[in-house]
């Protein structure tokens, strides 16, 4: 009868010969395959020790980033949000004061913005969609935790801080136009 997928295979039920019903062979064989990778280069990183060389695409941990003078850049528009896959953004809006120009570089900005990291898949379409410059990812790892609670990063851990900036134009595009 013909099969559907034409996979099927007819195992072969022929005796077996001496050498095979000892297999002495074929443990020999098996050892002088594990033998010879102790030669070989290891390909094990010892990580976190050792850190592997990550692709330029790589995508990694988030950064909510500042301009040139320290004011946090997103206005809480909402489109990462928006075009975020996995929900894992959520964020509050509120106005800026007067007195807070320095602080924030439009009159909106994200009182509070959170990615459940738990929930990202590490897309990149947030920073696609961003028409601020204000999101990035980086070639941060996100820590392992024991609780899950600690993989909601805030604004405290996303937002870089002045004193140890980020350098994220590797990942801007040529040509996205930068707010002032
Ligand atoms: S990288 Fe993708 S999944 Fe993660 S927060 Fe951004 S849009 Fe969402
Ligand atoms: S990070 Fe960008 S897209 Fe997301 S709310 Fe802020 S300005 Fe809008």
């Amino acid at each position: 009868m013909e099969s559907l997928s034409n996979r099927k295979k007819v195992v072969s039920n022929k005796e077996m010969t001496f050498m095979e019903r000892i297999y002495l062979p074929a443990i020999l064989s098996g050892m002088w395959i594990t033998f010879k990778h102790l030669f070989r280069k290891n390909n094990t990183t010892k990580y976190p020790e050792e850190v592997r060389e990550f692709a330029p695409v790589y995508r990694g941990q988030h950064v909510l980033k500042r301009d040139e003078k320290g004011r946090e850049n997103c206005t809480a528009c909402g489109l990462c949000a928006v075009a975020c896959p996995a929900e894992a953004i959520t964020m509050v809006a509120a106005e800026r004061n007067k007195g807070e120009e320095n602080l924030y570089r439009e009159e909106k900005y994200a009182e509070t913005y959170e990615i459940n990291m738990l929930r990202c898949i590490f897309c990149g379409l947030c920073e696609e969609a961003c028409p601020k410059e204000a999101i990035f990812l980086t070639d941060r790892i996100v820590p392992s935790n024991f609780e899950r609670g600690e993989f909601i990063y805030g604004k405290d851990r996303l937002v870089e801080s002045m004193t140890d900036r980020i350098d994220i134009t590797k990942r801007q595009h040529t040509g996205k136009r930068t707010e002032k």
